[in-house]
C-alpha cells in the first residue's frame, strides 16, 4: 500500500522490525561479523541492515539513523537525506560538498548570521568570495552572475527579516547558468515546502528546531537530488560528521507528530499575527496580509506557515521595546526555536549581521516571536497587556 507520509511517520519504526512500536537505539562503533570471509565480501558496502541502510562501521551510521534517513526521504521526496550532530552541520556540508577555492557563492543577504560568518569571512581566506543579493530584487543576483560562480545559497524566509523570495525564479537562473543551490528550509520544513520537488539541489533542515519539537535534541538534516550525491557523499566522508544513535532516537520521536504540532503552530501563529496586524506600532513580518509581496511570494510555494514571526516595531523610545519584551511573562527569552513552547527575543543589530539590504530607521526595532502550542488566548492577553509599553 502506498501510503501517505503523515501515516508513514507514524508507523516508519513499526514497519522495519515488527516487536515494538518505537525503533531500538542501536549503539555501535565495531560491527561484528561472522568470518573474515563476511568481513572482506562486505568490505566497503557494509552489511546490510532491515532498513535497508549498511554498515561496518559505526560512522557510516545504525539502525536508527538509518530510520530516521528514511522517514527523512520520504517527507523530502528526494534521492538522499544526510545526517549531521547540528543544523549548522548540514549548512557546512551543503558548501563544503560542491565549492572549491576560486570559486564564488551568491548569498541571499539575510542568511543566518553564523552562516554569513562562514561564507564571507571564514571561507575568504580560502579564496572562495560570498557576494550578497537582495531578496526582494533578483536582479542582484543575475546582474553577479561570473564565471566563477558555483552555488546560490538561499534561506526561506530571511532571517530575522523573513522575506519570502522567488524561489522558482531562482532555480531557474540558477539552472540556465548551471550553478548548483542549496536552501535553508528550516522555517518551512518539507511538511510546507518540498525544494528538492522544486528543483533545488540541495535543502537543509535543523533537526533542532521542529523536528525535534521538544527543545531537548541538536541534529541535521541535509537532502539531496541525484546529481549532487556523489558530491556530498564524498565530503560527507571525509568531514566524519555523524548524527549519534540517541540523538536520531529523539527525532525520530518528534516527527511522529510533527504535521499536527505543525498544524497547531500555524493555527496558533495566525490568531497572535490577527491580533497584533491590528496594532499600529507593529508591521507584522510573517505572510499574513494578502496582497503583500512577501504573502504572494509565500503563497507561490508554500502550503502553510510556521509559527516563527517578525515584529518591525515603531518607537522612538528603545527601553520601551525591552519593557514590552521583559514584560511578557508566557515568552522565554533565548535563541532557536521550533519546540512547543513561545519564544521572544529582542534583536540588536548583531543578531541581524552585516546586512546589505536591510535597512531600519532609528525608531524602527525588531523583534522575533516564537508561536507555541500554550493556548492562543492566553498568548494574546500577555502580548496584549505587555504592548502598552511601547512608546
Ligand atoms: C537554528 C538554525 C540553524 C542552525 O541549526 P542548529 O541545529 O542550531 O545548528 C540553521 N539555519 C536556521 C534557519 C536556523 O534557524
Amino acid at each position: 500500500m502506498d501510503k501517505s507520509f503523515k501515516t508513514f511517520l507514524k508507523h516508519a519504526a513499526k514497519d522495519y522490525y515488527n516487536q515494538s512500536v518505537n525503533p531500538p537505539v542501536v549503539r555501535a562503533s565495531t560491527i561484528i561479523f561472522k568470518s573474515m570471509n563476511e568481513l572482506r565480501k562486505t568490505q566497503f558496502k557494509g552489511k546490510k541492515d532491515p532498513t535497508g541502510g549498511h554498515f561496518d562501521y559505526g560512522r557510516q551510521g545504525t539502525s536508527t539513523t538509518f530510520i530516521l534517513q528514511q522517514m527523512l526521504k520520504k517527507m523530502e521526496e528526494c534521492h538522499h537525506v544526510f545526517l549531521t550532530p547540528t543544523g549548522f552541520g548540514s549548512v557546512f556540508l551543503s558548501i563544503f560538498s560542491v565549492v572549491r577555492p576560486g570559486d564564488e557563492i551568491l548569498a541571499a543577504d539575510p542568511i543566518y548570521y553564523p552562516t554569513r560568518l562562514l561564507t564571507q569571512d571564514f571561507l575568504k581566506s580560502f579564496n572562495i568570495k560570498t557576494i550578497f543579493y537582495n531578496p526582494h530584487d533578483l536582479n542582484t543576483l543575475k546582474k553577479r552572475i561570473s564565471k566563477r560562480t558555483k552555488l546560490i545559497y538561499v534561506e526561506n524566509p530571511g532571517s530575522n527579516s523573513f522575506d519570502f523570495q522567488d524561489l522558482s525564479k531562482i532555480i531557474s537562473i540558477a539552472k540556465k547558468n548551471k550553478i548548483f543551490t542549496a536552501i535553508d528550509n528550516t522555517w518551512g520544513t518539507p511538511y510546507f515546502l518540498k525544494p528538492i520537488k522544486l528543483g533545488f539541489d540541495m535543502s537543509i533542515v535543523s533537526a533542532t528546531k521542529y523536528y525535534s519539537g521538544h527543545s531537548d535534541v541538536m541534529g541535521g538534516s541535509l537532502a539531496v537530488n541525484k546529481k549532487v550525491f556523489k558530491y556530498v557523499e564524498k565530503a560527507n566522508k571525509i568531514t566524519g560528521l555523524r548524527l549519534g544513535p540517541d540523538d536520531a532516537y529523539l527525532i525520530i520521536r518528534g516527527l511522529r507528530t510533527l504535521d499536527v504540532r505543525l498544524d497547531r503552530h500555524e493555527e496558533n501563529a495566525k490568531k497572535v499575527a490577527s491580533f497584533l496586524s491590528k496594532h499600529r506600532k507593529v508591521k507584522l513580518l510573517y505572510p499574513f496580509k494578502k496582497g503583500t509581496h512577501n504573502y504572494k511570494m509565500w503563497k507561490k510555494h508554500y502550503s502553510g506557515a510556521s509559527g516563527l514571526m517578525g515584529l518591525k516595531i515603531k518607537a522612538k523610545n528603545k527601553k520601551s521595546i525591552l519593557k514590552f519584551v521583559n514584560s511578557l511573562e508566557l515568552f522565554g527569552y533565548g535563541y532557536s526555536w521550533g519546540g512547543f513552547e513561545s519564544l521572544a527575543l529582542h534583536q540588536e543589530y548583531r543578531e541581524l549581521g552585516d546586512r546589505n539590504f536591510l535597512k531600519l530607521e532609528n525608531n524602527e526595532h525588531l523583534v522575533r516571536l516564537h508561536i507555541g502550542l500554550e493556548d492562543p488566548k492566553d498568548l494574546i492577553q500577555d502580548l496584549k497587556k505587555s504592548l502598552k509599553y511601547i512608546k
